[in-house]
């Protein structure tokens, strides 16, 4: 190959390059969008994020496919997701657990804050106290002293460290000083089929697993994590009122993409977001199911990104003033 030649092939490539470069530039291209779980199927945080699989999708004109990858209370999947090519096709939804793993794990590997791309909030989720329904305590009070008097023979079903079943559950035990068997599960999707089976009693879980069974009755309700009523479950009394004062977790969801996503992709995903959630399907299913919409600020990259901060700046010293910790 003379030098001339060779010159103009390298050329034609670095030109074929730019060429594709820019027709690959727009995101997205014709590949689907895949938003990791960190959480069995057919749970709370799969509920959700199958609902705004298809809304946002639509706002996307691409389809969003859901992969579930459950284990170690959600960190197993935010790994997975941080360490995932960065262009805009690996997607996480996790929720308040990304605020609480800073502080319960020693070895977490990864900076909520730093390694991920803030997307948005896109559900704001209540937690009700629930057991199975043949328990013979009819209200709070019968269960506390039906807690004391069998101590570590109750079963506690959580999600694993780090989940907010297991958050609720700290919270409950630390507040009524009062110790259970904690049971942990890979979601709460089979944590609930167990506790209908009699397996263990009790859970603390969110109303977007619990809907279904709220209504039929096939669990007992003993307490909602929030200070006012749970609109769609207005029967329901809260921890607050039956005398757990200022007891309350609110599981907020957001969506991440790995560190350094370009902001082209960035940015209309963030965009897909604010209508996945403005969209009336997903608004009539998150209050079907008891959860509520966030408004337009933690909708928002920022305000995801300033709520995380704050999240963690709670939670951190609660958790290490618990002395609770995973490896
Ligand atoms: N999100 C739930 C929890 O943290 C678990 C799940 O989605 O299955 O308890």
């Amino acid at each position: 190959m003379n030098k001339n030649f060779r010159k103009a092939m390298i050329a034609v490539g670095v030109l074929a390059a730019v060429v594709s470069g820019t027709s690959h530039a727009a995101f997205p291209d014709d590949k689907p969008v895949t938003l990791v779980v960190p959480f069995a199927a057919g749970g709370p945080t799969d509920k959700v994020a199958r609902e705004l699989a298809l809304s946002m999708g639509k706002a996307l004109k691409q389809q969003v496919i859901v992969d579930n990858t459950p284990g170690a209370g959600g960190t197993i999947a935010a790994k997975k997701v941080m360490n995932a090519k960065n262009d805009g096709y690996t997607l996480l939804i996790h929720h308040i657990g990304m605020s609480t793993a800073p502080g319960l794990y020693r070895n977490l590997g990864y900076d909520p804050l730093t390694d991920f791309e803030h997307l948005g909030q896109v559900a704001d989720v209540p937690m009700v106290m629930v057991g199975n329904k043949d328990l013979k305590a009819k209200n709070m009070k019968e269960l506390l002293a039906y807690i004391k008097s069998k101590g570590k023979d109750v079963a506690y079903a959580n999600a694993g460290i780090g989940s907010a079943s297991h958050l609720c559950g700290l919270l409950f035990m630390s507040t009524i000083q009062q110790e259970m068997t904690t049971v942990p599960y890979k979601g709460t999707a089979p944590a609930l089929t167990d506790l209908m089976g009699g397996q263990v009693q009790l859970m603390c879980d969110q109303t977007t697993n619990l809907a279904g069974q709220l209504k039929a009755g096939s669990v007992k309700a003993y307490g909602a994590t929030t200070m006012q009523r749970i609109a769609a479950f207005k029967d329901i009394p809260t921890l607050h009122e039956q005398g757990l004062k200022d007891f309350q977790v609110n599981v907020w969801h957001g969506v991440y993409a790995p560190k350094g996503t370009a902001k082209d992709a960035t940015d209309k995903l963030s965009a897909a977001i604010k209508a996945g959630i403005a969209d009336a399907g997903y608004k009539a299913k998150m209050a079907d199911l008891g959860a509520n919409v966030p408004n337009e600020k933690n909708a928002s990259p920022a305000g995801h990104k300033a709520h995380l901060k704050a999240q963690i700046e709670l939670w951190t010293p609660i958790i290490k003033k618990a002395g609770i910790y995973a490896d």
